[in-house]
């Protein structure tokens, strides 16, 4: 049986859509059964009526409603936690991950020994250039100060093995960023490239800046760094004033010690108090997330579903 999750927010415009190409493959690929769990993260418009519509008239519709918006990491976890497939894939509504791949990831898996077939978009055509350049910057500097290999372009569309599914569940972190934790768990992974596709309808649910605040998010998630950074700066600083008092004291008892140097005094006041500012900040932002870990509230809040 294959598990199908698909996050919806607000998507009542792509799901007919989305139904029509996915019973289209799943009619090609009739030696599997299939669920497809649509999880509505809190949408605003018809998406839960247009699920439930479907359910009412195919049983391979499962739904999950939350009791509101919880954000797609979320939708993945609770998908991931009711499938019951011995495969799972996660695709978007839109149609920007195109179930037609289907067959060909199932038969790698089936037949080339892969616990898990991830996409990757080659080009970002269709997105905004500044939108490009952010997303570019981002995945340079994650995979410089993380261990964990995080693929540029790559989309949450993949197919995995039980196997898979069950290690990422494993993970119950509070701060979620899927595509960090896919890479953590292992597993031999077999990358296709595609272009980009433009979603069906609707709009995206992705502003600049929650796209922002989720970087920063992958960012504390999987890497250690900035937090290095800070005793890095410590020993440098203090190398810098051992250097300075020797020669500070050297240089008054040669020349005496009138009293002058109050603007580099300044200077270096202001630039150590902003170093120190700034690592106080980025120790905030971790013990931010630790705070919220230890709180372990739950990932998500169902209000209503049919699995
Ligand atoms: N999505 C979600 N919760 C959110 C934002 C998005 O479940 O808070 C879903 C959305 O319905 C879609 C998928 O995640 O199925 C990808 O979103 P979108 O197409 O807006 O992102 P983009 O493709 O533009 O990156
Ligand atoms: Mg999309």
């Amino acid at each position: 049986m294959i598990s199908v999750i698909i996050p919806c927010f607000n998507e009542q415009e792509s799901i007919p859509y989305f139904y029509d190409e996915i019973t289209k493959v799943s009619n090609q690929m009739n030696e599997y059964d299939f669920e497809y769990i649509f999880i509505d993260d809190g949408s605003k418009d018809k998406t839960i009526d247009k699920l439930i519509e479907l359910s009412q008239k195919d049983t391979r519709v499962k739904y999950i409603s939350f009791s509101r918006n919880f954000g797609k990491e979320s939708a993945i976890f609770a998908g991931l936690e009711n499938s019951k497939g011995d495969y799972v894939v996660i695709m978007d509504a839109d149609l920007q991950d195109p179930p037609a791949l289907l067959p060909e990831m199932m038969n790698l898996i089936k037949n080339e020994e892969y616990d898990s077939v991830a996409t990757r978009r080659v080009s970002r055509k269709g997105e905004p250039l500044i939108r490009s350049f952010f997303a570019r910057m981002f995945y340079k500097i994650i995979n410089r100060i993380s261990d964990t290999d995080i693929v540029d372009g790559a989309r949450d569309f993949r197919l995995m093995t039980r196997q898979m599914v069950d290690a990422i569940l494993d993970m119950k972190e509070y701060n979620r960023f899927s595509k960090g934790i896919f890479g953590w768990v292992g597993f031999n992974t077999k990358w296709l490239e595609y272009e980009n596709v433009e979603r069906v309808a609707g709009e995206t649910k992705w502003s600049f800046w929650k796209l922002f605040k989720y970087s920063l998010e992958a960012i504390t998630a999987f890497s250690i760094l900035p937090l290095q950074i800070a005793s890095v700066l410590g020993v440098l600083l203090s190398i810098i004033a051992f250097i300075m008092v020797v020669f500070i004291v050297i240089r008054a008892l040669i020349f005496g010690d009138p009293v002058s140097g109050w603007p580099s005094l300044m200077s270096v006041i202001v630039m150590i108090g902003g170093i120190q500012l700034l690592t106080i900040g980025i120790l905030g932002n971790y013990l931010a997330k630790t705070y919220l870990e230890t709180k372990k509230r739950p990932i998500y809040i169902v209000k209503n579903k049919n699995i």
